[in-house]
């Protein structure tokens, strides 16, 4: 292929992700109703390619919402070694967009804490979570934006399962767990594999995540390492995983406070929603509406 069309080929598919994780974000915001007319989103940027993309995205869609809201950018300089201080100042000013750099040495508070070799990430997070919502609370800020995506939703959800017992994924607007900030997540619907595309053609000056010294989760690098591998064996199993979050049936579950099981009666009335006893591993409910069943063999 010559060079032109090469660079025509990518800049048309450039052209092609931008539309669709602006459609994913902009979908996302809406199904949820994460933002309301007179917000203002604090956006938390770490320097990593979500929370650049999560920013970037955020400020395409806000010139052409036909709501008013107002970004603001922050960023916690936890004072790790190495940290490039100037590169996230430099990146906003010439963006234009406001912005507020917070520095708080938690990197020396985790370190005399936690003896050497004992992970770090639970204090220091509990660190970081206190200082964004004191900052959220200064800046007058009525939402957190929060750069988690599809494969970090679905990864908490199975994180969840398998070493907490509980069926619960990250929620796309949820309060705060201090009660006083409203959290979203507006790349709730878009994949991480196209956010890191995204980081490369627009060049975002990353900055790398593993300065503090501390290991990668195992656990859910596992986790990710089994979505993947299912995602290659079963084309189309994370796509269905993740609707499957957002078609839920209480009644099909075990959870005594989220279905009151002491309730239920014949009537008889035939529903599709009902139990269909012996036939369990040949009927699954359609994607499109939870009620009706659709025979899979
Ligand atoms: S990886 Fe480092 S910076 Fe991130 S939460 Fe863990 S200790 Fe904190």
């Amino acid at each position: 292929m010559s060079t032109y069309r090469q660079a025509h080929k990518s800049v048309f598919e450039a052209n092609k992700l931008a539309k669709w994780l602006r459609r994913a974000v902009g979908q996302a915001i809406a199904d949820y109703g994460m933002i309301e007319q007179g917000d203002r989103v604090m956006v938390c940027l770490s320097g990593g390619k979500d929370s650049f993309g999560l920013l970037d995205i955020l400020l395409h869609l806000r010139d052409r919402a036909p709501i008013d809201f107002e970004l603001v950018a922050v960023n916690l300089d936890q004072k790790q070694p190495g940290f490039p201080a100037d590169v996230l100042p430099n990146y906003l000013k010439e963006l234009g967009v406001r912005f507020h750099i917070e520095e708080q040495d938690t990197y020396s508070i985790v370190k005399r804490l936690i003896p050497e070799g004992k992970t770090t990430c639970s204090l220091c997070s509990r660190l970081r979570r206190g200082v964004l919502y004191r900052v959220a609370g200064e800046l007058g800020a009525t939402k957190i934006a929060l750069g988690h995506h599809r494969d970090d939703i679905l990864e908490t959800l199975f994180l969840n399962m398998f070493f907490g017992g509980t069926l619960k994924a990250m929620s796309p607007k949820l309060v705060s767990d201090d009660g006083r900030h409203v959290v979203i997540r507006p790349l709730a619907y878009c994949r991480e594999a196209d956010l890191a595309q995204w980081a490369e053609v627009r060049q975002f000056p990353i900055i790398p995540c593993n300065l503090c010294g501390s290991q990668a989760n195992l656990q859910r690098a596992q986790v990710k390492k089994m979505l993947a591998e299912w995602q290659k064996r079963f084309p189309g199993r994370v796509e269905t995983l993740f609707r499957s979050l957002s078609n839920v049936v209480p009644s099909h579950l075990m959870d005594a406070q989220l279905y009151d099981f002491s309730q239920v009666q014949a009537d008889g009335r035939a529903t599709p929603a009902g139990d269909y006893a012996f036939d369990d591993e040949s009927l699954a409910l359609s994607s499109d509406n939870p009620g009706k069943v659709r025979v899979l063999l």
